[in-house]
């Protein structure tokens, strides 16, 4: 017998191997396998079976991996499906359906010394300096392998075990099950009786997988055609229902069905909300009694072993339910019957590196193959889910109101041009809501406030020759951080001191100021305006430590803190019911992007915010300050109007061919040389207009951009329409919206098309092509979510 084996080495090809007779038994497809590859041992995946080869002499697979195929057939299928049409090798779309730990576990990988910090018990003791060291690596990565640690350290076996005899940490060979949460005494919960929209939308989710369940058996006893199951009524579900309408509620009943059904399932959350609080809720109503493992979690704060450990759980069926991000959706959970994607808007279920593929369309594909039922949840769908209703493809769910009928919160917008002209210069706060905030203050209630930019200024100006900090390896103002005197770049991380006098040498102005506002300057200026107001900040700057996040919102909720400042950390899921005030400093940050989604995001993010506050018995109120008041995201947020913002940003996206209307693919050209990357761009557009046999290059295409999007793509670059693709639109090259990032220059090109499927496959071959100089790569975005 022959394998036909996809290595993990990138050469978009893949190779036969013999299966010696001693592993004919352990070999499936999907196993993992070792195999030599010229003077090398490589890994890879079995993509299928064969009698012979067409190549003669093969060299025989030298071991397996894990006594379990690995990568189960159908999950397979999704990779092959994920490496047609993101563009990219199977082999890079194959890597990413197993967690690291799970494929790089080595026959051996199990007797390994290992090291696992322990629950503490009472005070910790004071630790000579080396040892404090060591303590706060395994604090951080709570298990190692301790050959590592003792690497990492530069320390030995000897200090370790030092802290071992203090009882800190567990030496072992063997692992036990790792459970994450076994500390946790989760209480168990009971489903609650639903509320008629609730009812509603759970009883047509149950009718579809009931639906599916029957076609499913039918299909096995040979009585209906499959092609009458590939096309029932849509099995794909947006529930769209306001925060606090209990969407997870439905979504517990309706995995409870799938477990009565036989069937497991998977539910994404955004990595940012997967707290413990949300886990627990899940794990509260199915992992009492005897089904300790029924519920399985996925994400990146887990240690490798935990990891290991719980996909093992699904991969032998003791685990049927998944929750995790972005990359659960490749749990082997079989037979899966459901799927939840909840915040489905949200752009973390992007992948922004290859394959960069959207956790959310994979979800509707995997729905697709495998016959399982999708529900998408949200309180602000995006403008693709709500669009996919609106022509039939998915089945629309509504939740209007929040449980219990609390009232959706008042919403106030504060034209910020007016507080300016009093105050002479920008300020932090308007009059109404440092009034709202005294109010809150006195009643004993919290108040939330939100500003998406950390640091304490935007950037270092001088106000005599204009001269600004610049990153020099970004094109991009260095903001600065007051608390430790330092300017840095949050895109490359580029850290430097603040200067005292500016540093233009014929300027060398000693009043160099500060413009903008940062989280730590609405801090500091909350503290001057109200001395005893209990104050915390939250943002990447505080958020450094793995239990800084759990420690400040548990002092948030237990009272201890008035008021809380953060950035968009703070902007999701979570449920204080003492807040009643929420403020938005300044709301129109994110609207003027060069990005045709930020209106959508605007409006996502103040109606995410503003959902933050009366949540409790008082009604909650919302400022939201803005220098464009009048603007519609704004205007509609105020209203809670989301099918209001929907109607009038697509008639926008449907003129411009914008998604939902059409898709997009984003090809980025990146060098540290601007005019070969400007040349290569060049080059690949001639390529494109060639072999895509568009037309000529007509100039600008298309209206007039309207006035509230000020900047796309299009601008003033050239614009082609494809003679082939009917549809087919080209803009650029053009330099990214962040020209110059981490000292590489980028240009774009930017393609429109409805039939991307296709697209997809002609620009694979148009890029494995492509010469390119060797100092220029490309990256090719399906989709693309982050335009910048
Ligand atoms: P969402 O997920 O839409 O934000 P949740 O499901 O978290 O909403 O519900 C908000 C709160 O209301 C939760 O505390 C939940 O337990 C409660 N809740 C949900 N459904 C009901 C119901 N039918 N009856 C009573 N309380 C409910
Ligand atoms: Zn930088």
């Amino acid at each position: 017998m022959i394998a036909r084996v996809s290595l993990e080495i990138a050469l978009r090809k893949e190779f036969d191997y013999l299966i010696p007779p001693g592993l004919a038994a352990q070999i499936d497809v999907g196993s993992r396998v070792q195999v030599p590859f010229g003077p090398r041992k490589v890994l890879g995946v079995v993509t299928a079976l064969a009698e012979e080869s067409a190549h003669a002499r093969l060299k025989p697979i030298l071991k397996v991996i894990g006594a379990q195929t690995l990568v189960t057939p159908k999950v397979l299928k999704l990779a092959r499906w994920i490496a047609d049409y993101y563009c990219c090798a199977p082999e890079t779309a194959l890597k990413s359906v197993l967690p690291e730990a799970v494929r790089k576990e080595e026959s051996g990988w199990r007797e390994r010394l290992f090291v696992r910090a322990l629950p503490p018990a009472g005070e910790f003791p004071k630790l000579p300096k080396r040892q404090q060291a060591v303590w706060n690596v395994i604090e951080e990565r709570r298990e190692l392998p301790l050959q590592e640690l003792v690497e990492l350290c530069e320390t030995t076996a000897a200090t370790v075990r030092k802290l071992e005899d203090r009882g800190l940490i567990e030496i072992a060979p063997q692992i036990s099950e790792r459970d994450p949460y076994a500390r946790e005494h989760i209480l168990p919960s009971q489903p609650l009786p639903l509320n008629p929209a609730q009812e509603t939308a759970l009883a047509k989710i149950i009718e579809a997988m009931d639906r599916r369940e029957d076609g499913r058996s039918k299909l096995e006893n040979g009585k209906a055609s499959p092609s009458s199951i590939l096309h029932p009524p849509s099995s794909t579900f947006l529930l769209h229902g306001v925060t606090g309408s209990g969407k997870t509620e439905v979504y517990l009943q309706a995995l409870a069905h799938a477990l009565e059904q036989g069937q497991g399932a998977i539910v994404l959350v955004p990595e940012i909300s997967l707290t413990p609080q949300t886990v627990e809720r899940f794990k509260a109503r199915f992992n009492s009694g005897k089904l300790q493992t029924l519920v399985a979690v996925l994400h990146s704060h887990l240690s490798a072993g935990e990891r290991h450990d719980e996909w093992h759980k699904i991969r032998q069926g003791r685990a049927r339910i998944v929750i995790g991000a972005r990359s659960a959706i490749f749990a082997p959970v079989e037979p899966l019957g459901l799927i939840i994607v909840d915040e489905e808007h949200e752009h973390t279920y992007k992948q922004e590196e290859a394959p960069r593929y959207h956790a959310r369309d994979v979800a509707i594909m995997r729905g697709q193959m495998e016959n399982a039922v999708v529900v998408l949840g949200s309180a602000t769908p995006s403008m693709e889910s709500y669009y996919n209703c609106k022509k039939g493809k998915y089945t629309l769910l509504e939740l209007p109101e929040r449980v219990d009928d609390q009232k959706m919160p008042h919403v106030r917008v504060v034209d910020m041009r007016q507080a300016a002209h009093k105050e002479k210069g920008i300020p932090i706060f308007s009059p109404q809501l440092k009034e709202a905030i005294t109010q809150r203050l006195e009643r004993k209630e919290q108040t939330i406030l939100f500003l998406n930019r950390r640091g304490y200024s935007t950037s270092l100006q001088c106000p005599k020759c204009g001269y600004v900090a610049q990153c020099p390896n970004c094109s991009l103002p260095l903001t600065y951080h007051r608390i430790d005197q330092r300017l840095s770049c949050h895109i490359c991380g580029h850290n430097e001191k603040v200067p005292s006098v500016c540093p233009n040498e014929k300027c060398k102005n000693p009043a160099i100021r500060y413009a903008g506002t940062g989280t730590q300057k609405v801090e500091e200026a909350l503290a001057k305006l109200f001395p005893h107001a209990r104050v915390r900040r939250m943002d990447a700057d505080t958020m450094k430590r793995k239990d800084d996040y759990r420690k400040v919102l548990g002092d948030f909720r237990a009272g201890k803190t008035d008021i809380l400042v953060g950035t968009q950390m703070i902007a999701k899921g979570l449920h204080f019911p003492n807040v009643t005030l929420v403020g938005i400093i300044y709301a129109d940050l994110a609207l003027h992007q060069p990005d045709f989604r930020a209106g959508e995001r605007t409006f996502q993010l103040l109606t995410q915010v503003a959902g933050r506050a009366g949540r409790g018995d008082v009604e909650g109120e919302v400022f939201v300050q803005a220098f464009s008041p009048f603007h519609p995201a704004i205007q509609f947020a105020r209203r809670h109007d989301f099918t209001g913002f929907y109607d009038q940003e697509i008639e926008f996206r449907e003129q411009l061919k914008y998604p939902p209307a059409s898709r997009v693919a984003l090809l980025t050209l990146k060098g540290r040389n601007e005019d070969k990357v400007k040349f290569s761009a060049d080059h690949l557009k001639r390529e494109l207009e060639k072999k895509l046999q568009t037309g000529e290059s007509k100039g600008r295409a298309g209206s007039p951009l309207p006035a509230t999007h000020t900047q796309t793509n299009d601008g003033a670059h050239g614009v082609t329409r494809s003679t082939d693709f009917k549809d087919l639109i080209i803009a650029g090259p053009a330099p990214a919206p962040l020209l110059r990032a981490e000292q590489f220059y980028r240009y774009q090109i930017m393609l429109r098309t409805r039939a991307m499927t296709k697209l997809s496959q002609a620009l694979a071959k148009i890029v494995q092509s492509l010469a390119l100089p060797e100092d220029v790569s490309l990256t090719v975005d399906i989709d693309p979510v982050n335009l910048g």
